[in-house]
């Protein structure tokens, strides 16, 4: 198949700060290329969200994927939001059906996929849009949310069924956790020896879900590995939630085996 860009290719792409680590492009524009598709994926690392979701609007992009730190500032700026993306409060992912720019959230659907839960104490650490998309999925547990800024933790107390704590409750939370869920950005490319979580504290009966899929193991999974612990990569999550992603804008769920190669 060849790939020709011409007057008719749409555009999608991902938005973020820092982005130049996303492995989005990649993995969409191989979709892309695989089903013959006329459209580009690309990456923006954007400063000024509600200007460039109003060139999103102006170019008339096919849609456009959200990462750190814009899925909740960005609910504002849209025309019509899913009732999941609305309860969460995050979005992720955009579709701009004749100029009117809808929300949704595939961060929820990837959580769901990667690590399908209930009836667990599960702490969740962070309050970011990761965070919130945790708390959505995981709503049949019973959850903790530790946050470094503690009001953030505790507005997600409003909306879903959890209980805020701040980060110095920590060593407390996981103690009384079978599930720790790391949502914050801590131990991401570029700063990867870096935890939120001491390893001293990790058992082997805990299940550790770290979000963050570059690395796909993070200094967190490494130190619950080594203490007995199930790990679960970010990279899973980010695969569902692109696979997601994918069928919204252009009605094909490509195959989830191949596509995992690509990301190998
Ligand atoms: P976000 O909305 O910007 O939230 C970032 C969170 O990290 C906040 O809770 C923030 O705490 C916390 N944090 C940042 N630096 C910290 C530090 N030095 N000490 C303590 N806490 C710190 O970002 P996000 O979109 O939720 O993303 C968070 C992580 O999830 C990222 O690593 C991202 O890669 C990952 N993620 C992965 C996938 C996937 O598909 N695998 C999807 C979504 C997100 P404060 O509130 O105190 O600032």
């Amino acid at each position: 198949m060849v790939f020709v860009i011409d007057a008719q290719t749409r555009l999608l792409c991902i938005l973020g700060n820092p982005v130049y680590h996303s492995k989005s492009p990649l993995l969409h524009n191989y979709w892309i290329e695989k089903f013959g598709l006329n459209l580009v994926y690309l990456a923006f690392n954007v400063f000024d969200l509600e200007s460039t979701i109003s060139g999103l609007r102006t170019l008339n992009f096919m849609g456009a994927n959200l990462t750190i730190p814009h899925k909740i500032e960005v609910l504002r700026y849209l025309d019509s939001l899913d009732p999941e993306a609305r309860h969460a409060g995050a979005v992720n992912l955009i579709l701009n059906k004749n100029g009117n720019l809808h929300g949704c959230n595939t961060d929820i659907y990837g959580i769901n996929q990667t690590l399908p839960i209930k009836g667990r104490r599960v702490v969740i650490i962070g309050a970011g849009g990761a965070a919130r998309a945790a708390c959505e999925a995981y709503e049949k547990n019973e959850i903790t949310v530790i946050n470094r800024t503690f009001q953030k933790a505790k507005n997600l107390e409003r909306v879903f069924n959890c209980t805020a704590a701040p980060l110095k409750n920590l060593d407390a939370a996981v103690a009384k956790s079978e599930v720790i869920v790391n949502a914050t950005s801590i131990g991401m490319f570029p700063h990867v020896d870096e935890t939120i979580v001491p390893k001293k504290i990790l058992r082997p009966d805990h299940i550790v879900f770290d979000t963050i899929y570059n690395p796909p193991i993070t200094r967190l999974l490494m130190d619950a590995e080594s203490q007995g612990a199930t790990i679960i990569s970010g990279i899973e999550m980010f695969l569902h939630q692109a696979l997601k992603s994918f069928q919204i804008w252009t009605g094909i769920l490509p195959d989830c085996e191949d596509s995992r190669r690509v990301l190998s």
